[in-house]
């Protein structure tokens, strides 16, 4: 018997990934680089479905059936390039070659051009959901041709995690755009943790609320607009006691968050495409500033000045009505700057399909978001449906449900904002999200001072609202004509 799918790399990703195809009724081939991997997957899984271990590339590529489809869940970077090569010169034209690790869009373009030009598929495909989705379901973002797909799609179909009865897979678009959007998703995640955080530090510090009854608080939450897993696990760390000490969780774990750089390269592209994703920025700035141990040792040292924190809340901690009021001001706020990083991020898509060529179905890349990953949530139906009106166009602030849900947050935003300024608390995406919302709707932005500056300083130019053309000033001449610039 031949295998209809195999998996290189076994450890936690590949291992899950084998299983779980093996558990919905596919032969699968496996192959580690050291054979103690394979055997421990065999000993210890072999009996749940179907697999032929392999000793080496050679066995493993004979072991399949044509069209060969191999995935590969090893080290990114170089040890992926290796793997990559080893398969292609064991496969022949035709054959599919699958990279499910956490490969950067760029380095997937070029790989796939490499491979096409030897005759074979290559799909990078983004795989979210960590270990335990990888076993049990994950969402999956594949790029690579229409003709791999044809192949592919179904094998990924029976794997992936279910969300209202639809598999949560669907094929993105050709070379890189999979895994651009696995690369999204992750920045969408980290601004998602930020707004969470933020809202826990405003309870804690500001109405002076301890870790368990915030815990109550976020699953109540997790009741309403706000339903998510992302929500419901921060009841659970916060409702969470240190097994040693006794106190609450979070105040026995060191206050710096680590990251392992998909959101980093998420606002490193937003930055060359041109688009503001303000609030993923925001996040990974503020898990920066957490790391920045030394420098944080030395403002406490010096004491940096900031206000009285309890004349900001005074109003807020007056009575229990007014606790309660100020609990659903934050929450409104972070529904609001959850909707802002949610729109940003899909134009960051948008912009990145336009600039590589990909055909991005918005609509769908929400309802594969819908379970498996880490922000699978009941928000994204919302987001699905806003895309596949033709209502939306330019972004989701704009459509009706969103624009509804924002009119109403806004007071409450505006209000926490304030006050956390006020008090010093550091909210910043909640208040860049604001400045965002602010900017967008503005009729007339300061850019046209910015302009003036410009073609003062280095003649760049200027558009008028009146005529077109571009102009400059004269600044250096008497009567500072204007001249047209063609
Ligand atoms: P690791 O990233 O820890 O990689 C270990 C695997 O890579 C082992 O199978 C190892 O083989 C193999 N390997 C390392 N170097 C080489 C090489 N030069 N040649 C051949 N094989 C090599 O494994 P994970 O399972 O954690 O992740 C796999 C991929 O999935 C990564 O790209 C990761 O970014 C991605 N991913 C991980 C998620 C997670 O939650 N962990 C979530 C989503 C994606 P050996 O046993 O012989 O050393």
């Amino acid at each position: 018997e031949q295998a209809n799918i195999g998996v290189v790399g076994l450890a936690a990703m590949g291992a899950s990934l084998s299983r779980n195809l093996a558990h919905h009724g596919n032969t699968v081939a496996v192959y580690n680089r050291h054979y103690s991997r394979t055997e421990a997957l065999i000993a210890e899984h072999g009996s749940e479905g179907a697999f032929i271990p392999a000793k080496t590339v050679e066995e493993f590529v004979s072991s399949l059936a044509k069209p060969r489809t191999a995935i590969i869940m090893v080290k990114a970077g170089a040890p992926t390039d290796a793997v990559i090569n080893e398969l292609a010169d064991a496969m022949e034209p035709g054959d599919i070659i699958v990279d499910g690790g956490n490969a950067y869009f760029e380095d997937t373009i070029r790989r796939e051009k490499d491979i096409r030009a030897r005759g074979l598929h290559f799909v990078g495909c983004g795989i979210s959901g960590g270990e335990e989705g990888a076993l049990k379901g994950p969402s999956m973002m594949p790029g690579g041709t229409d003709e791999s797909w044809k192949t592919l799609g179904p094998i990924l179909k029976s794997i992936a995690a279910v969300a209202e009865g639809e598999p949560c897979v669907t094929h993105i678009g050709t070379d890189g755009a999979g895994h651009f959007v696995k690369m999204v998703h992750n920045g969408i995640e980290y601004a998602d943790m930020q707004v969470i955080a933020e809202s826990y530090d405003l309870l804690r510090r500001g109405l002076g609320m301890e870790p368990s009854e915030i815990a109550e608080v976020f699953a109540e939450w997790n009741k309403g607009d706000l339903n998510s897993y992302l929500i419901e696990i921060t009841a659970e760390v916060l409702g969470h006691k240190d097994a040693k000490t006794g106190k609450p969780f979070v105040d026995i774990v060191v206050d710096q968050a680590g990251m392992k750089g998909t959101g980093t390269w998420t606002v490193q592209t937003a930055l060359s495409l041109g688009t503001p994703v303000t609030g993923i920025g925001e996040a990974v700035f503020a898990r920066g500033l957490s790391s920045e141990a030394a420098l944080r040792d030395e403002a406490a040292s010096k004491g940096l000045e900031g206000p009285d924190p309890e004349g900001a809340f005074a109003e807020a901690l007056k009575d229990d009505e007014s606790r309660k009021a100020f609990i659903e001001d934050v929450r409104q706020a972070l529904y609001a700057s959850k909707i802002v990083a949610y729109a940003q991020g899909f134009n960051e898509i948008e912009k990145g399909a336009k600039q590589y060529g990909w055909d991005i179905d918005l609509g769908a890349v929400a309802r594969i978001w819908r379970g498996g990953c880490i922000i699978r949530a009941k928000f994204l139906n919302r987001i699905s449906d806003a895309y596949d009106s033709s209502e939306t166009f330019g972004s989701l602030l704009f459509d009706p449900f969103f624009k509804d849900a924002v009119a109403k947050a806004q007071t409450s935003w505006r209000r926490v904002v304030s006050k956390a300024a006020e008090a010093g608390v550091p909210v910043p995406m909640f208040s860049s999200s604001l400045a965002y919302y602010d900017g967008l709707r503005s009729k007339r932005l300061p850019a046209a001072l910015i302009q003036g500056q410009r073609d003062l300083f280095g003649a760049h130019t200027y558009f008028r609202v009146d005529e077109s053309g571009a102009f400059h000033t004269l600044w250096a001449e008497p009567g500072q004509k204007e001249i047209e610039q063609g």
